[in-house]
């Protein structure tokens, strides 16, 4: 049993190095500023995972300044493919379209200024995504997901970050601070849910990732 995770996660992070000079930068500046990217680790587990199911068509909810969704966008067009990636903050819509354009990932993959829960259903219904990324406001994961499920390939795979918030999720009830009450709440119905309903694997690394595949027939 690991009796210091904080340590344990922050050893598995400083493993991940990152090459691209660019994509360093953004980091630095999203820690700074406090827009809340992936962390390393898991962003590592979700391009291992990307990857291993070669996905082609990618979806992420919550694209925020496009860090995440640069590799994933790297992953689709290396694999013939394109990411659609949804944020619905304009200024975070504008430097994602910024750090693309410098990427040079623009005029290959589409990003979304909106609110995903009026975009996702905009979406062309013929064309399913191998890998999805839920990554948006904690509060609207189970309506994301979905609308997400409708639009998963038959192999696809969805990977849902801060699904333990905290880890107040695992915490009884009465030590959750009022303003999140019910954010923790919805994310155990939730969570529950993709239990009983899903093949589904709860994993207690990062801020809690959950991964989500269609039944092996
Ligand atoms: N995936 C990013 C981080 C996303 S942070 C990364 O790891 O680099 C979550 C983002 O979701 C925020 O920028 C927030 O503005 C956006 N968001 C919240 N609710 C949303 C919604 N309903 N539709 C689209 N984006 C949303
Ligand atoms: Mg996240």
């Amino acid at each position: 049993m690991i009796e210091n995770f904080i340590e344990s996660s922050k050893y598995a992070q400083n493993l991940v190095s990152i090459k691209s000079e660019m994509l360093k930068d953004i980091e630095r500046e999203s820690l700074e500023e406090k827009v809340p990217i992936v962390t390393r680790e898991v962003l590592k587990f979700m391009i291992f995972t990307a990857e291993g199911i070669k996905a082609q068509n990618i979806l992420e909810i919550g694209t925020a300044v496009g860090y995440s969704g640069a590799f994933l966008a790297q992953i689709a067009n290396r694999n013939k493919g394109q990411l659609t990636t949804i944020e619905i903050d304009g200024e975070r819509y504008k430097r994602a379209v910024k750090n693309f354009e410098k990427m040079d990932l623009l005029n290959k993959n589409k990003l979304i200024l909106g609110d995903a829960l009026e975009e996702i259903p905009k979406l062309n219904k013929n064309e399913k995504f191998d890998f999805i990324f839920i990554d948006a406001s904690k509060g609207q994961y189970m309506k994301f997901f979905q609308m997400c499920w409708e639009l998963l390939n038959e192999k696809g795979i969805i990977f849902i970050d801060n699904l333990m918030f905290r880890g107040l999720v695992a915490e009884n009830d009465g030590n959750t601070p009022k303003k999140y009450r019910t954010i923790v709440g919805r994310l155990k119905e939730f969570i529950n849910k993709l239990n009983r309903e899903h093949d589904f694997v709860l994993l207690p690394f990062g801020d809690g990732v959950g991964l989500v595949r269609k039944r092996l027939k």
